[in-house]
């Protein structure tokens, strides 16, 4: 549906109009989706938003581009924020909320959400509840995305990332047409701070602790679809298709 979304109002926070907004949608979809650093979150959310036209909101894109675009001028919060992500440390919640909280704009798009990186932790789950319960938006599902940590560890080696428009590729399972170079926007390719070995291991334990009782949440609700992230990227996209169809039709 859509071929790429600039996301402006995400990325750059709300004073910023999108130039390329979604479509509105009879029934936008409004999906989370969870899975340890390196599962291919990211490249799903690519994926999923050319299919159903919903923008791919991560807030560790919002954290990057933050240091990336403007180190000197980062508020002393944004600052702390960007010194923890590079250290693989998570934000705190206070931030990560009042971050979200700017942007309420793009959870209730007519074009709906692809949720990534965010909630992380129960209090930003059940701020995320408020919030969206007060707008009169509910979170369809929420897809948990299932990979070994060996498998993860070895994705996460692989991983090359676009500086600029933030695609992402894979030296093995999803290569560039031009080795280092992105084919969306042709710049080079480089491997984030916190996919560098020390800052993996730190995000894995903290995912573990985190997500715990975040999966708990959403499983009560009835809201959580399970999809295992073995196999290329075309392979789990089709499994989270057909989990979506299933659970939405319900
Ligand atoms: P990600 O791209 O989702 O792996 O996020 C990269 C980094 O940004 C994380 O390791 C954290 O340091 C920070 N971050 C992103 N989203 C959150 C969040 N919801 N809560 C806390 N920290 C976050």
């Amino acid at each position: 549906m859509n071929l790429l979304r600039d996301r402006s109002a995400w990325l750059h926070g709300p004073e910023h109009r999108c130039q390329q907004p979604p479509p509105h949608i009879e029934h936008p979809r409004r999906i989370v989706l969870l899975g340890a650093p390196g599962v291919g979150k990211g490249t799903q959310a690519a994926l999923l938003s050319s299919a159903i036209g919903a923008c791919h909101l991560s807030t560790g894109d919002i954290f990057r581009l933050a240091r990336a675009t403007s180190p000197r001028g980062l508020t002393p919060a944004m600052h702390a924020a960007v010194e923890r992500m590079t250290r693989g440390e998570l934000v705190s919640d206070q931030t990560v909320l009042r971050i979200v909280r700017e942007r309420l704009g793009c959870l209730t798009c007519r074009g709906g959400f692809l949720l990534d990186g965010f909630p992380r932790t129960m209090s930003q789950a059940a701020a995320l509840e408020v919030l969206l319960q007060h707008e009169g938006v509910r979170i369809d599902a929420v897809v948990r995305y299932d990979l070994s940590e060996l498998e993860l560890i070895a994705r996460i080696g692989g991983r090359r990332t676009c500086p600029v428009c933030k695609a992402v590729f894979h030296t093995q399972l999803r290569p560039p047409k031009r080795a280092g170079f992105c084919d969306v926007c042709g710049t080079e390719l480089v491997v984030r701070d916190d996919d560098l070995p020390a800052a993996v291991h730190i995000r894995q334990r903290s995912y573990v602790e985190s997500a715990t009782p975040l999966l708990a949440f959403y499983r009560e609700q009835g809201r959580l679809l399970h999809v295992s992230a073995v196999g290329t990227p075309e392979e789990v996209f089709s499994r989270t298709l057909t989990a979506l169809a299933a659970h939405c039709e319900r």
